[in-house]
């Protein structure tokens, strides 16, 4: 190919595709000893811009970058800058690892100085290949570098990645989801599991979140992590999600038809599902269908949905308020643009994800901001959650600056329709009263009946699968009246008498944790409305066993409160 008969693209006056591997190719053998690199600039949503602006803004915009690149690369040595189709540029030179930052910043500002003048936010990636082998075919070079680009594709922090070998491997990896998740989600691979929130106060569950896993015969569990951000680029999370939202329905309809005591659930709006017009009437219509109270479905909109499209979100967020839905802020804390949100979107809940804020060595710090954080959503009217709680310190850190619920494997991890089901029932036995009379004003039952039917009976083979007992309190001693099977095996000796059980908890546990373990309940379940929640470390066979208790009054009998007090021995959830 000689000049002449190169091929320039008329729009920008750039070179062509063959031309541009043709000249650099020429510029490969004119400086052998160098290193070349190859690199790929897009641009973030032309079509958009196509669209709102019409093709002849979009077409400037084109020249302009055109203009752009061919002007920061002047001079630069073995240098070529070509258009290679719509909105795909790419450039090849000499490379220095020191100049290519230099060179992107240079682009992006030229950029930005142009989107002032539209006013909307042009985004540009970049993707680089450093040319190791010389006598590969331009084709393939352009693949490299196209999926350094396709990897931050999206994304607003990283705009520019280097190819690595582990792309390739990730790429072919999300072809074979996308081949195959729509059979995935007819063959019903697809499962939705519950993850519980429960009260800093009581303990009680409050609450549940809907996650989605995706169970394959063929490759077992996949993480949601691995298959949501491929769902987000190619759409087939609207297809999802309303499937999850759907089986949270049928979820809350299934117990209210059963008589169970039912808990909100909440489920994860995805920001693309926001682009979905039927959004609002296809949630309203799920409600209606199944009859569920709008107050039992919550919604949890992540926070880089704003950064994204903050009117659509506003708008959206709150369409579904005014209808009645509580609106939650997922990730809060995660992005950049959290306290500006505040100010404009209508929300009930922050749910502040523990990991985006403790990790790293400015603990202090971290907690210094979480702390803000529950205080101004309080001083705004918003309630605050806390999701990713896995330690006791942590519970009691986040009961100290006033947060009231929580979520994180310390309670449990996401778990089955049917073992959350179970969850529910053993939650509830413990700390709800079954007798009605007792949700009003406290009434006296009867132990026995009490024990019967909670427990199952005096031997404790019930449905209770923690360590239950009901103590009465004579004010200098208490007296265990009852314990169930789970009890003996948990503690793992058969005492009947409590002065013993304290004497253990005392010898081997912490006496901070025995003090506040009987304060609380004692002193908190007195009102007979209340669950009285203490937490001890007792040693079993040598090894520490991390006990949650809860406690409820249940009767006062010549004057002295029983309780009926349920044990979970925490370890092994501790541990995970
Ligand atoms: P997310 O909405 O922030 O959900 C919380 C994630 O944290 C869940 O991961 C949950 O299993 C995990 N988690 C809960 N407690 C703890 C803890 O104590 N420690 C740690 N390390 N992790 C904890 P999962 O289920 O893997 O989901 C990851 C993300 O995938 C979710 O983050 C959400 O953004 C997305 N996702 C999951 N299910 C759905 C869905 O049905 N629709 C949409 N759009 N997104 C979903
Ligand atoms: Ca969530
Ligand atoms: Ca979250």
């Amino acid at each position: 190919m000689d000049k002449d008969s190169l091929q320039y693209d008329q729009l920008t006056g750039l070179l062509g595709r063959d031309s541009f591997h043709h000249c650099t190719r020429r510029q490969f053998k004119k400086y052998p000893d160098e290193t070349f690199a190859l690199m790929l600039v897009d641009i973030n949503r032309l079509t958009m811009i196509n669209e709102l602006f019409g093709l002849n803004e979009g077409d400037k915009l084109l020249k302009y970058l055109g203009n752009t690149l061919q002007r920061v690369f002047l001079g630069v040595q073995g240098s070529n800058c070509a258009r290679l189709q719509a909105d795909l540029f790419a450039v090849s030179f000499v490379y220095h690892k020191e100049d290519v930052e230099k060179y992107i910043s240079l682009i992006e500002s030229e950029i930005k100085k142009y989107s002032l003048s539209l006013n909307i936010d042009i985004l540009l990636s970049f993707g680089i290949y450093i040319v190791e082998d010389k006598e590969m075919e331009g084709p393939l070079m352009r693949d490299r570098a196209s999926l350094a680009l396709k990897s931050i594709k999206g994304n607003y922090i990283r705009h520019y990645a280097f190819y690595d070998a582990d792309m390739r491997e990730r790429v072919l990896k999300e072809q074979r989801i996308t081949q195959t998740m729509s059979r995935a989600l007819e063959k019903k691979e697809f499962l939705v599991y519950f993850q519980p929130k429960h009260s800093l106060e009581d303990g009680t569950i409050i609450g549940a979140e809907a996650l989605v896993r995706w169970i394959s015969p063929e490759k077992g569990t996949i993480s949601p992590g691995e298959f949501i951000p491929i769902f987000e680029e190619n759409g087939f999370i609207m297809k999802l999600d309303m499937y999850v939202w759907e089986e949270a329905c049928r979820f809350l309809r299934e117990q209210m038809d059963k008589g169970n005591d039912i808990v909100p659930i909440s489920v994860n709006i995805s920001r693309i599902d926001l682009y979905n017009p039927e959004l609002c009437s296809f949630i309203k219509g799920l409600v209606e269908k199944y009859d569920i109270p709008r107050s039992k479905l919550e919604l949890e909109f992540t926070e880089s949905a704003f950064m994204d499209n903050p009117q659509l979100l506003i708008q959206t967020m709150s369409a579904l308020r005014d209808y009645g839905f509580t609106v939650e802020i997922d990730d809060f804390g995660s992005g950049y643009s959290s306290l500006n949100m505040l100010k404009d979107a209508p929300v009930d809940v922050l749910k502040i994800d523990l990991h985006f804020l403790s990790k790293g060595d400015n603990g202090e710090r971290a907690d210094s901001i979480m702390s803000a954080i529950v205080r101004m959503a309080k001083m705004l009217g918003m309630l605050s959650i806390v999701e990713g709680v896995e330690t006791q310190a942590q519970i009691d850190f986040l009961k100290t600056i006033g947060c009231t619920m929580a979520q994180g494997y310390y309670f449990a991890k996401p778990m089955p329709w049917d073992e959350f089901v179970e969850y529910i029932i053993s939650c509830n036995a413990g700390i709800e009263p079954r007798d009605p009379r007792l949700s009003d004003s406290f009434k006296s039952i009867d132990p026995e009946i009490f024990w019967n039917e909670t427990v199952g009976g005096p031997t404790g083979i019930g449905v209770m699968c923690d360590a239950c007992m009901l103590i009465e309190d004579y004010g200098d001693r208490r007296e265990v009246l009852k314990v169930n099977e789970t009890y003996f095996e948990t503690f793992g000796f058969p005492n009947m008498d409590c002065s013993e059980l304290e004497e253990h908890i005392h010898r081997t546990g912490n006496q901070d944790e025995l003090g506040k373990f009987l304060r609380d309940i004692f002193e908190t379940a007195a009102d007979g409305r209340s669950n009285g929640t203490g937490v001890f470390t007792f040693f079993k066979n040598g090894e520490p066993r991390d006990m949650y208790a809860r406690g409820r009054l249940i009767s006062v009998r010549h004057g002295r409160n029983i309780y009926f007090v349920v044990m979970q021995d925490l370890t092994n959830k501790l541990n995970i």
